[in-house]
């Protein structure tokens, strides 16, 4: 039996979804906080633009986010995976096996633990201590340490010349 339990669209939806509350110039942003904007943004992702899935996404976002961070502990995560099931299909030859996640917060739950496992250390925060946002180095050498090398690598760059060049 093989089972896929999350594809790059539950990675995207995941990434996004911990891309969500950026801070521009200082302030905390949340992508999710206006209604309109948060049913388009659930849509465009192929999630059911829903209260119920809102909700769902904006109480599972804090905690990915610290647990990815390394601030908060997976056990967390505990609670969100209700309703991820097996459904068992009969096929020419036997069964087959599929994994049935109506809830998007459970979708992101699990395409986290795929990425833990297929590609550990992969997703992580920007090392941007101002950025609150989060990359997934698929780079070969893993070296990727910011969101955006256009933002905050070039950011950084500049603070560091700056500091080399006062000095
Ligand atoms: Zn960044």
């Amino acid at each position: 039996m093989e089972l896929v339990v999350a594809g790059p669209a539950d990675e995207a939806l995941l990434l996004d979804l911990l891309n969500t509350t950026p801070v521009i110039d200082g302030v905390a942003h949340d992508e999710l906080a206006e209604s309109r904007a948060a049913r388009k943004w659930l849509r465009d992702r192929g999630v059911a633009p829903t209260d119920a899935q809102l909700a769902a996404l904006r109480e599972v976002r804090p905690v990915l986010q610290g647990v990815v961070r390394g601030e908060a502990k997976p056990a967390a995560l505990h609670g969100f995976l209700d309703g991820v099931r097996l459904e068992p299909t009969v096929s020419g030859s036997g069964l087959d096996w599929r994994l049935a996640v109506d809830d998007a917060a459970a979708r992101v739950v699990l395409a986290w633990d795929a990425l833990r496992i297929s590609s550990p250390g992969r997703l992580r925060p920007c090392a941007n201590t101002e950025c609150r946002l989060f990359l997934l180095d698929r780079s070969k050498p893993n070296t990727a340490r910011w969101c955006s090398m256009a933002v905050c690598g070039n950011r950084m760059k500049a603070r560091r010349h700056y500091r080399r060049t006062r000095t």
